[in-house]
């Protein structure tokens, strides 16, 4: 589905991701971990062709998308949830809705729109509440509801779990495992290292721009090289 090969990559001048190979095959929820400032939000930027590219090659679903623009990139059906989930906060929930159709899989707006209402029924109560009148909570189904909205085969969720209470995030992560049954992979930068992993399928922990360690989740869990990962800081 998404496949990175010797990606270098960074902001202007400077360089802050190198020598990165990721894979996610369909349907499987990829994990990318590390500390503060490793580079995680810079790895899905760099995907979703939001940072400088200097070396390396991104393919999706078999084609090269390494110097594509963001919107072409969204409309070839990956769709990324920015970490701060960036709704426009003084529309209403339908209204983000409506801008995220894009009508690239040929379903209607109203289709879509109530399956993102099925996963997320509060949704369909706060349709005409503005997303700025929302809990982080619900911010976040929002984020992910109008993820969906473009039909993605991939979706790239970053820190969705971010400031929510224990019991939304347990929510929010069978979402993720409902999109992976219904067929849609996951790429998912995550801070909550336990929960990432028991929900995933593959790991891999950024270390200062490069990849430290990688693996299945659950022996990934279990390596020693993950904690130093996160001791050893950005
Ligand atoms: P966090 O969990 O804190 O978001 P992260 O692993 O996602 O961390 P990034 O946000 O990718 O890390 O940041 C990696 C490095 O890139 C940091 O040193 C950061 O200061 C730098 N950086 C991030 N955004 C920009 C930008 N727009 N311009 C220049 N440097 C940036």
């Amino acid at each position: 589905m998404l496949s990175i090969a010797g990606l270098a990559a960074g902001y202007g001048r400077k360089q802050i991701l190198s020598g990165i190979d990721l894979e996610v095959r369909a349907g499987e929820i990829v994990v990318v971990l590390g500390a503060n400032g490793a580079g995680k939000t810079t790895l899905l930027n760099a995907v979703s062709g939001m940072c400088r590219i200097n070396a390396g090659r991104i393919t999706f679903k078999g084609t090269d998308i390494t110097a594509m623009r963001p919107d072409r990139i969204a409309a070839a059906g990956l769709s990324h949830c920015p970490e701060g989930r960036q709704i426009f906060q003084r529309l209403t929930v339908e209204e983000n809705l409506v801008v995220a159709h894009v009508g690239r899989g040929g379903k209607s707006f109203e289709t879509l729109r109530e399956e993102a209402f099925a996963l997320f029924p509060i949704l369909r109560e706060r349709r005409n509440s503005a997303a700025s009148r929302l809990s982080g909570g619900q911010q976040q189904m929002l984020a992910i509801g109008r993820a969906l909205m473009a039909e993605p085969d991939l979706v790239m969720l970053d820190e969705p779990s971010l400031g929510l209470a224990p019991k939304l995030i347990t929510q929010i992560f069978q979402i993720v495992l409902d999109l992976a049954a219904a067929g849609i992979s996951i790429l998912l930068v995550e801070q909550n290292v336990r929960l990432a992993l028991e929900l995933g399928d593959y790991g891999y922990a950024l270390e200062s721009g490069r990849l430290r360690v990688e693996g299945g989740a659950q022996k990934l869990a279990a390596d020693p090289r993950l904690a130093e990962v996160y001791l050893a800081g950005g």
